[in-house]
């Protein structure tokens, strides 16, 4: 089992002065750390990325990247963007504009490109891209931009359904979330347009793709081709490349809920089976907003991935596990984590008690 967590740059600064800090990461056994190295909110700080990586390497810690490419859907703790000539912010299907999404653009990929290459330099040798780089938001219909812009591209890319009235209203009944009832025409559009969505992913992963920098996409939870987000193309355009499941339930209220361990059981196993070998394959076992999943939660969580077949701990956001009872937690179970061996399939689910864990 390698266990690893997220953390912004600052975490990592305030914790090297804190006594302490960095032996309570080891004493959990987290063997290194995702830090935030790329976002969208701000220009990319070399001298910055440098310090991390120097006192990381001195406590015995890897330093991988994490960029957010596009902006968040929930804002979360960075509600801002920097804008660039030739980026534009997503549009829904009304038209109106997607709060912190842009769409992904051919200079959007180039300027995330040029990031990595900075990164490399500074000796960065995992680059994984966070879950807002996607298409579309949580669940729903099919999504997309639905700018002029990205409209006028779609029908350039597929002259078949050109025509003069072509536009949002020609898709929004064929994008609806079940596609039941649709025509064989209407089925061949909803194929073109999840085609051309998830063109733009995968082609984000394929260049940001270098040469000494391994990549890695975070897949939200049950993200498809709905949201661009199509795995089996990812994984053919980047053989190698690393993938984090879905996961969501990230506070007790959802966690407890009736009916979502099981859910987010069967979502983890969904995406495994997409994803191929279990090694590249990383948790998504985050606490947010501050402190919402409890220790005991986070424990269950954790053991949960661990049942699924998950060898790869990712715990997103060290800054909100924000008591000393998450790491004296891990460090009591971090043995049995380790000890608990894969025994969920989509086939035995129904037979699981999640109440045991
Ligand atoms: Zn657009």
């Amino acid at each position: 089992m390698d266990m690893r967590a997220c953390a912004a740059p600052d975490t990592i600064l305030r914790g090297s002065e804190s006594a302490g800090w960095m032996k309570k990461m080891r004493d959990c056994r987290i063997r290194g750390f995702f830090v935030t190295v790329y976002d969208v909110s701000e220009e990319i700080d070399p001298e910055k990325i440098a310090r991390v990586k120097r006192i990381l390497d001195g406590e015995g810690f890897e330093t991988w990247g994490i960029g957010l490419p596009v902006g968040h859907p929930a804002g979360l703790d960075t509600p801002r963007f920097t804008y660039h000539e030739g980026w534009h912010v997503r549009r829904d299907i009304d038209g109106n504009e997607c709060r912190w999404c842009n769409a992904v653009t051919d200079r959007l990929i180039r300027d995330a490109r040029e990031r990595v290459l900075i990164l490399r330099e500074l000796g960065i040798p995992v680059m994984f891209w966070d879950d807002d780089l996607r298409a579309g938001n949580y669940e729903g219909d099919v999504q997309g931009c639905f700018c002029s812009e990205c409209l006028a591209k779609f029908v350039r890319a597929y002259p078949e359904f050109d025509r003069k009235d072509f536009g949002r209203e020609t898709l929004r009944p064929v994008l609806k979330k079940d596609p039941a009832g649709l025509s064989e025409e209407e089925l061949a559009l909803r194929e073109a347009w999840m085609d051309f969505i998830s063109a733009g992913i995968t082609r984000f992963m394929r260049e940001t793709t270098v040469e000494g920098v391994r990549n890695g996409i975070m897949v939200m939870h049950r993200g498809d081709r709905r949201h661009g987000i199509d795995i089996p193309a990812i994984r053919k355009a980047c053989p190698g490349c690393l993938f984090r499941v879905g996961e969501l339930m990230f506070d007790d209220r959802s966690f407890e809920a009736p009916g979502n361990k099981r859910a987010l059981a069967e979502g983890v196993l969904r995406h495994m089976a997409l994803m191929g070998d279990p090694e590249r394959i990383w948790s998504e076992s985050t606490v947010y907003p501050h402190g919402a999943l409890t220790p005991e939660n986070l424990r269950k969580k954790i053991v949960l991935e661990r049942k699924c077949g998950l060898r790869n701990i990712n715990l997103m956001g060290v800054e909100r596990m924000n008591s000393d009872a998450y790491y004296e937690m891990l460090e009591k179970n971090v043995r049995a984590f380790e000890e608990t061996e894969p025994c969920l399939t989509p086939e035995n689910l129904d037979g699981f008690d999640f109440e045991t864990l």
